[in-house]
């Protein structure tokens, strides 16, 4: 197709105080697309993610968003123009109820009830919880509501870090078929995960990211689990 992706990283550097992390990342990511970036503990992953969503300033390379140079805009003019990212963690406010944090992030002009029943008709285990602290919720529930609340700033680019966290294999297939009616909707989701199998039935590529660089980058077949093994045992 002749459309830029939604989101590309090309040749991005990032460091902590002088320690290189990122020696030159290419990634893009389409309308529609799940791509996975995968890697080892440390491998840079939440770095790439922070650099996509502007919290993190790269060292070098450039950021665009739907073709247009966005390198160096900050944080909150990227999330207007587009880019959610959902923490690991997933950043919801655990004293405050559902539809508190549902609400308070959204900035796209529609009013309280209707920015709710939309979180609600597309995660209804939420609908009954509205009132409760988010803090009491499950850690599906909590990650339904991360990603329930980052969709009410109707994102461009969804930025995933470590959904799977500390949750139960079922739990995670049912969100990630979430993200993937989410991707179907023209959302461009890039997501982070340290364990591959996870998101493997939900992503359209994999990429590995490893030594600050991305040196495989494919459809997730057999040759990706080659791959992994290599890079997480360090003898690539
Ligand atoms: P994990 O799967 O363990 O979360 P990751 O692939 O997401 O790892 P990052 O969190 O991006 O990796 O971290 C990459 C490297 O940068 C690590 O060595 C980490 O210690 C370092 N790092 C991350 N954040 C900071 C920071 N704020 N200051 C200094 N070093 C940092």
């Amino acid at each position: 197709s002749t459309a830029p992706p939604l989101l590309e990283l090309r040749g991005v550097r990032a460091a902590y105080e002088g320690i290189t992390v990122l020696r030159g990342v290419d990634l893009a990511v389409a309308a529609g697309q799940v791509v996975a970036l995968l890697g080892p503990n440390g491998a840079g992953k939440t770095t790439t993610l922070k650099v996509a969503a502007g919290i993190h300033p790269p060292s070098g390379g450039r950021l665009l968003l739907a073709g247009r140079d966005v390198t160096g805009v900050r944080a909150g003019d990227l999330a207007r123009a587009g880019v959610c990212l959902i923490p690991e963690g997933r950043g919801v406010f655990p004293n405050l109820s559902v539809r508190d944090n549902l609400w308070m992030m959204t900035f796209t002009g529609r009013g309280r009830e209707e920015t709710e029943d939309a979180a609600y008709a597309r995660f209804p285990a939420l609908a009954s919880r509205r009132a409760q602290q988010a803090g009491t919720l499950s850690g599906g529930e909590q990650q339904m509501l991360a990603l329930a609340r980052g969709l009410t700033t109707d994102p461009a680019v969804l930025l995933l870090d470590e959904l799977s966290m500390g949750l139960a294999p079922l739990v995670v297939a049912d969100l990630y078929e979430r993200v993937a009616e989410i991707a179907r909707q023209g959302v461009a989701v890039l997501v982070v995960e340290q364990f591959a199998t996870a998101v493997l039935k939900t992503a359209d590529r994999a990429a590995v990211l490893a030594r600050g660089r991305v040196p495989w980058q494919g459809r997730p077949d057999s040759s990706l689990h080659a791959e992994l093994s290599s890079y997480y045992l360090g003898s690539a």
